[in-house]
């Protein structure tokens, strides 16, 4: 990221984005903004390409993206450089999330998009199933619009990109404006891997280039971001009655049960935390903790905590906030909630030894939901620990938001910790683990409530690219249909009778 000021407008009007970097503060490139015409362009080109991209076949799609692999293996450095100058994070951050995921995301669906995409053969029920033949064909939709926030500017352009691509549509990205430079990672990756021209396009610019794209005649917007974005874009695909996919924020709860081992679950209850400096999607924003081990288990984290090491270049494990704007709301929501009564065991402010956009590793407690803090999405490194009494008073709590994206449990007794699992209205939930859901494709990811509409990845994932079109054929050559008319009261009478056996009897139900 960065903190992002507006530059001089270039010669032929379109606005600049000056960058600077969150770990120190210094510039470190600019971005000319898309405008409408530009968008206007790229969809054009992505849709001249689209029927030539479809028309490959899976094999052939899955070679580009094996050769994408290739080429992100060799030039991980320099896509690692890049997300860090502009995020701040620590490396292990960039690596996994990044080059990890994105090698995985590329064999992935290379390999397996065809099985979710090949047609399906239906049997139809009743009397139909002796009349009609019904395949389901998985046709892309277009040109898809990838729309995606700042704090997974590679992968999250990257993983939607592959998936939309290797069900044969077209594709326009547009990443943050806070990290543009990751998200046109992905576009060099692309072009590196010999995609023709006009299958992945992307443009750079903020809001109003987003805004542009969802009018430019996409098919589907894939957006990723905030509620406050997200509303924004299913008003506007209302309008143009195209559909979208929302992969919205969260306030995700931890719940922690009696039984646990409380070094594990404390030091998955802090990776789940501050993984991306506490600004991963489905990261853990608030746990409750049964009041038996509450203070054993607020110590261990409060003293994991403590030791994590902050700083802007070197080995260390919590990064920067990656953009000015989110230390605001970081900020007030530890203001908010200190000033009406929460306590901090550790941290609770910016680093004062660093000078750019740090706050430091917190855990606080005395935390309650008349507080910004355990409501709102905060997106920064701090554990607030709530004491419960029951896992009843746990699962309330935890569904006493207006989100829903997901969810841990901490339980020894797996099929109990399914059970609470079962019971918190989230789009998943991770037992004894932390957010992995994202990283399993065979796990549908989505948000329930405000944290979004539809789920991305895998079977569903790709599907979500794709118009299910029936085919229908009748066995017999359309004779039943061709004596539709004239109607008579002599066939109504029969259909009728048709009727009364069919429902109105056990084996006519049994048959039908
Ligand atoms: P944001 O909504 O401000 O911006 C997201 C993207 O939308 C950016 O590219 C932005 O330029 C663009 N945009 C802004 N206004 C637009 C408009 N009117 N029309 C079209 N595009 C527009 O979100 P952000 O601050 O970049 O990202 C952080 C949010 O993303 C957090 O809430 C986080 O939880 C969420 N997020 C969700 C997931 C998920 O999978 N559910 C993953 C990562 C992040």
């Amino acid at each position: 990221m960065a903190i992002v000021t507006p530059g001089e407008t270039t010669a032929d009007g379109r606005r600049t984005l000056r960058l600077a970097s969150p770990a120190t503060l210094e510039p470190i490139g600019e971005i000319e903004c898309a405008t409408e015409a530009d968008v206007t362009a790229a969809v054009r080109a992505a849709r001249e390409a689209q029927p030539a991209w479809s028309a490959l076949s899976f094999d052939e799609r899955a070679r580009y993206m094996d050769r994408a692999r290739k080429v992100l293996i060799e030039r991980q450095e320099e896509v690692i450089e890049t997300v860090l100058a502009e995020s701040g994070k620590a490396r292990a951050e960039a690596i996994n999330m990044d080059i990890f995921a994105g090698c995985d995301s590329l064999c992935y669906y290379a390999k397996n998009a065809e099985r979710f995409l090949r047609p399906q053969h239906k049997r139809p029920h009743g009397m139909m199933r002796f009349l009609k033949k019904v395949t389901v064909f998985y046709q892309p939709l277009g040109v898809v619009g990838v729309i995606t926030p700042w704090n997974g500017p590679f992968i999250l352009t990257l993983n939607a990109g592959v998936q939309a691509l290797m069900a044969g549509n077209t594709v326009v990205a547009k990443p943050s404006e806070v990290t543009p430079f990751g998200g046109a990672k992905v576009r060099d990756l692309f072009d590196a891997a010999g995609l023709p021209d006009g299958v992945f396009n992307l443009v750079e610019g903020d809001g109003e280039t987003g805004a542009a794209l969802v009018e430019a005649g996409v098919d589907k917007i894939h957006f990723t971001g905030s509620v406050r974005t997200g509303r924004k874009i299913a008003e506007a695909c209302g309008r143009r009655l195209i559909p979208c996919t929302l992969e919205l924020g969260g306030k995700d709860p931890t719940i922690v049960t009696s039984d646990v081992d409380i070094p594990t679950a404390a030091a998955g209850t802090v990776a789940a935390s501050f993984m991306n400096t506490g600004q991963f999607c489905c990261g853990s924003e608030r746990v409750y903790v049964m009041s038996d081990i509450a203070e054993e288990f607020t110590d261990e984290v409060v003293r994991l905590v403590a030791a994590m090491r902050q700083a802007d270049h070197g080995e260390f494990d919590v990064g920067a906030i990656f953009w000015d704007k989110q230390l605001e709301i970081i900020e007030d929501h530890l203001n908010d909630a200190v000033s009406k009564g929460a306590k901090v065991l550790t941290g609770g402010g910016r680093n004062p030894d660093l000078k750019g956009l740090y706050i430091e590793p917190t855990v606080i407690t005395d935390v309650d939901h008349s507080m910004k803090i355990m409501t709102e999405e905060t997106f920064g490194p701090i554990i607030p620990i709530v004491p419960v009494e029951s896992e009843e008073e746990a699962i309330r709590l935890a569904n006493d938001t207006t989100y829903g994206l997901s969810s841990t449990v901490w339980c020894n007794d797996e099929a109990r910790g399914v059970e609470i699992a079962r019971r918190i209205q989230a789009g998943s939930t991770c037992v004894n683990d932390m957010a992995v859901t994202y990283g399993i494709p065979e796990a549908p990811f989505g948000g329930r409530k405000d944290s979004g509409i539809g789920q991305a990845n895998g079977e569903v994932g790709v599907r979500g690219f794709c118009h299910p079109q029936p085919v229908i054929v009748d066995r017999f050559k359309g004779k039943q249909t061709a004596q539709t008319y004239p109607y008579s009261s002599k066939n109504d009478k029969l259909t009728q009778r048709i009727i009364k056996i069919l429902w109105g009897t056990p084996i006519g139900r049994w048959l039908s």
